[in-house]
């Protein structure tokens, strides 16, 4: 992966700006050379963050630009770095417990700007890490080997300690405070972390160095898979439709419409047949391996815990019953885990967000076509990311209990719920 850094644009966009306006410029700048990296992050993942002082009154406060929920790293703008306060941050280092709801009442308290969007869900910890900058992506290199069994150790050769390990917690305040711990007993030139089952944070002192730390370590990870004859093919492209996903599509939408439910008025579905995809959904273990869970914890609440896999020949009578049956299946799995939360909770619709078709490939599901892309580009990386596992040693992601934590966490409940676009996604 190589760095997009140009000094000259990094000029051009400071041009004339200084302190708070230049720090929040670079900012934007390089959290968009991230987002334009689908290999980096993906549809709102990963996050980015800068420490600097604003003017509050007749003093200067120190704040924290940090992105807020909603934007995508690609697109981002300035409004879409809300500044924090960042002192009353800090103070929570020491504390125990919050819940969810608390802490984003807390962030969005601390906010200079009442309007501005509420502070990315990992705010505390961006807070936390002694950096001007932080970057944090999900990036697909570092999930192929982040989802091993014996991840940290593979990080340990790797990185030789320039990345701090964390073992999974999840995202939130628990994550905040235990890569917090981590990061704070790591030796003082410490580059980040690396969070097992979920991806990379890199700290630096000016923008670029954060970024390009970014770029070195997920190379470090493809040089390490290259290392092992594995690679992972970059974004590839679909091969048109043919007759029998035409046939299928059909029979999927008339199916839908038969069950009732959240598709049953509209339904966009996004056909996706690269050759990655093509060669996953032939897999001899498919049914296995799709139910041991999604390449990051973020990934669930977009196309839940796995997703319906139904023969290319299946006629629209037997796509209602599978479709029942995969309502069924999720049912199941909300009632096994919904009794050991802590909060009670309410099931989300149970219908799939992907269909794979062995041999054919793969559609995404939403309520209109935005949300079907996004369930098709999610579907697509993780085929990438599990046969490049697999080939590696054997995928592993986070457990059952924890995957359904992160579906039925209420700040993402809350998230789905003012994203407009996607709703009911
Ligand atoms: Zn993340």
């Amino acid at each position: 992966m190589k760095s997009l850094w140009s000094d000259q644009e990094a000029q051009r966009l400071t041009h004339n700006l200084e302190g708070a306006e230049r720090d929040l410029a670079l900012r934007v700048y390089t959290s968009r050379l991230i987002g334009s990296d689908p290999d980096l992050v993906l549809h709102g993942g990963g996050n980015t963050s800068a420490k600097s002082a604003l003017q509050d009154g007749d003093q200067d406060i120190p704040v924290m630009f940090i992105k807020g929920s909603g934007w995508d790293l690609g697109t981002i703008q300035a409004p879409g770095l809300p500044a924090v306060r960042l002192e009353p941050l800090l103070e929570k280092r020491h504390v125990d417990r919050m819940d969810d709801r608390e802490m984003v009442r807390f962030l969005r308290a601390n906010l200079l700007d009442q309007s501005a969007p509420t502070p990315s869900v990992e705010a505390l910890l961006h807070a936390f890490l002694p950096a001007k900058f932080v970057d944090h992506t999900h990036a697909t290199a570092s999930l192929v080997l982040a989802n091993q069994p014996n991840a940290a150790e593979i990080a340990r050769s790797i990185f030789e300690g320039r990345l701090a390990i964390v073992p999974y917690v999840m995202p939130g305040f628990d994550l905040s405070i235990a890569g917090d711990k981590v990061f704070a007993a790591a030796p003082p030139q410490t580059e980040g972390l690396f969070l097992v089952n979920h991806g990379i944070f890199t700290v630096g002192e000016d923008a670029r160095t954060a970024y390009e730390r970014m770029i070195e370590f997920t190379t470090l990870c493809e040089r390490h898979l290259a290392d092992h004859r594995i690679v992972v093919p970059g974004p590839e492209t679909s091969r048109p439709p043919e007759s029998a996903a035409i046939r299928f599509k059909d029979a999927l939408r008339g199916a839908l419409a038969d069950i009732g439910g959240l598709f049953a008025e509209k339904v966009a579905l996004d056909y996706r047949s690269t050759p990655s995809i093509l060669t996953y959904s032939m897999l001899e273990n498919l049914e296995e391996i799709t139910s041991r869970g999604t390449v990051t914890p973020d990934h669930v609440i977009r196309i839940k815990p796995f997703p319906l896999i139904a023969p290319a020949d299946a006629s629209r009578t037997e796509l209602v019953r599978a479709l029942e049956e995969y309502a069924q299946r999720y049912t199941g799995y909300f009632e096994r885990n919904a009794k050991n939360a802590t909060e009670p909770k309410v099931i989300l619709d149970p219908l799939p967000r992907v269909v794979i078709v062995p041999g054919v490939g793969l559609f995404g599901l939403g309520s209109n076509s935005k949300a079907a892309a996004i369930a098709g580009d999610l579907a697509e990386q993780t085929a990438r990311i599990v046969l490049a596992a697999e080939a590696y040693g054997r995928f592993t992601p986070i457990s059952e209990q924890d995957l359904f934590d992160m579906e039925y966490w209420s700040l993402e409940q809350a998230k789905l719920q003012k994203d407009k676009s996607v709703k009911a996604a």
